[in-house]
């Protein structure tokens, strides 16, 4: 078995596996090392909205970032289709992004100055879903806020990395990693690896790197539960938004419905509050869906930073070591924006210095803000 490549990447999630996707097609000696199976984690757990506009509610920071990462989407379904077979179910019908109130209506004041959204009052949101409740006074429609299958796009990513050259190791878990010579032994579930560039995307469990590599920064989680429920009874091709919360229809029936946001809890499996709480939360958008049947139910762990930037860069003192984790509520959306820009990085080509500035590892509240 190889165990020798010019570049690790730790932790087969949906960022490890897009870094690994953008490598491998620059023809790269690549591996991704994940200590369980691929996309098992948060990446597993999504809902997969690509909300550069959902998501946001101020449109200078980090949404071109997002919006850029969201338009490569267009372009990587057809390639990845092309390349591996897998169609990661891009549904294109958008977001409605519901307002109950006035005061909610202004609080979305700045997306509308936006291209590709649109308010619809009451009746005009009623035409697109008429099961929705009456107690809306409208929704913004965020016409490209589509949405995807995570785990499809992540094994697409790890498929597609892997028909280019790439290797994955599954079940290989890192438990250390040290400089030796001019390279870094990566110490493993089966065995060490070596390699020239190490890049830690293990989500929010890369805490552990972080904190053994002398960084004060750490990622914490937030666990999000959600219920999937098969839809027989009304048609659905927009995904409804309100408070963070959502119901997101797939294509074979079934709707997502989410999330909760439990600051700092470790805890991987849901609980009965939890899910009462986001099933409350979907009644008051559509009532009818108290009557359909729930099919699963699961937790995962969203990777939150200080400030609501991932950590995107070089470790400041260890040269050649990279972080790209922290991705918190979007890291689907992100995906691929973060995949070209460590891609980028490692291989010296150009980067935006502001992105550089805003995703440093060890930057500080005082000076991010
Ligand atoms: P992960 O998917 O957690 O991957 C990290 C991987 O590293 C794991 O597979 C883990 O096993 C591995 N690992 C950890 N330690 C080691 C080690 N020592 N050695 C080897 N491997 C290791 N984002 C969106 O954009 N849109 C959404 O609609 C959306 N909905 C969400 C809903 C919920 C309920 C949750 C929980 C999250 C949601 N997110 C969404 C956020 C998104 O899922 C995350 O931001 C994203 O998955 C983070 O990807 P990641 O690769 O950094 O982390």
């Amino acid at each position: 078995m190889k165990q020798h490549f010019d570049i690790v990447i730790v932790g087969g999630g949906i960022i490890g596996c897009a870094i690994g996707y953008y490598l491998a097609k620059e023809n790269t000696s690549v591996a991704v090392l994940e200590s369980q199976s691929i996309g098992g984690k948060s990446t597993g757990a999504a809902a997969g909205m690509l909300g550069a506009h959902s998501e946001y509610k101020e449109f200078k920071q980090l949404y071109p970032f997002a919006r850029s990462s969201q338009l490569l989407y267009q372009e990587l379904y057809d390639e990845i289709k092309e390349l591996t077979g897998i169609d990661f179910e891009m549904k294109r019908g958008g977001l409605l992004k519901l307002a109950f109130s006035a005061s909610e209506k202004e609080e979305m004041a700045s997306i509308y100055k936006l291209p590709a959204i649109e308010w619809l009052n009451r009746e005009e949101a009623k035409e697109k879903v008429s099961t929705l409740t009456t107690s809306i006074i409208g929704a913004a429609f965020l016409k490209e806020d589509v949405h995807v299958t995570p785990i499809a796009v992540c094994n697409g990513f790890s498929t597609g990395a892997q028909t280019l050259g790439a290797e994955i190791f599954e079940y290989t878990n890192v438990s250390e990693i040290t400089k030796q010579d001019s390279q870094y032994k990566i110490k493993t579930s089966r065995g060490d690896f070596t390699a020239a560039q190490v890049v830690i995307a293990s989500g929010v469990w890369s805490n552990y790197f972080f904190q053994n590599m002398g960084l004060t920064n750490r990622i914490i989680p937030v666990k999000g539960e959600c219920i999937a429920a098969m839809n027989e009874e009304i048609p659905l091709k927009h995904s409804i938004f309100h408070d963070q919360h959502y119901i997101v229809p797939r294509n074979n029936g079934q709707l997502i419905i989410g999330a909760t946001k439990k600051w700092n809890d470790w805890n991987e499996k849901p609980t009965l509050e939890g899910i009462e709480s986001v099933i409350k939360k979907a009644k008051e958008m559509i009532p009818a869906i108290k009557d359909m049947k729930m099919t699963n139910c699961w937790a995962g762990l969203r990777p939150q930073t200080f400030d609501g930037n991932p950590f995107i860069g070089e470790h400041p003192e260890m040269k050649g070591i990279y972080f790209a984790a922290g991705h918190q509520r979007n890291g689907i959306l992100l995906a691929p924006a973060t995949g070209k820009m460590v891609r980028d990085l490692l291989l010296g080509n150009p980067v935006d210095k502001k992105w550089i500035e805003a995703f440093k590892v060890e930057r500080s509240i005082s000076k991010s803000t």
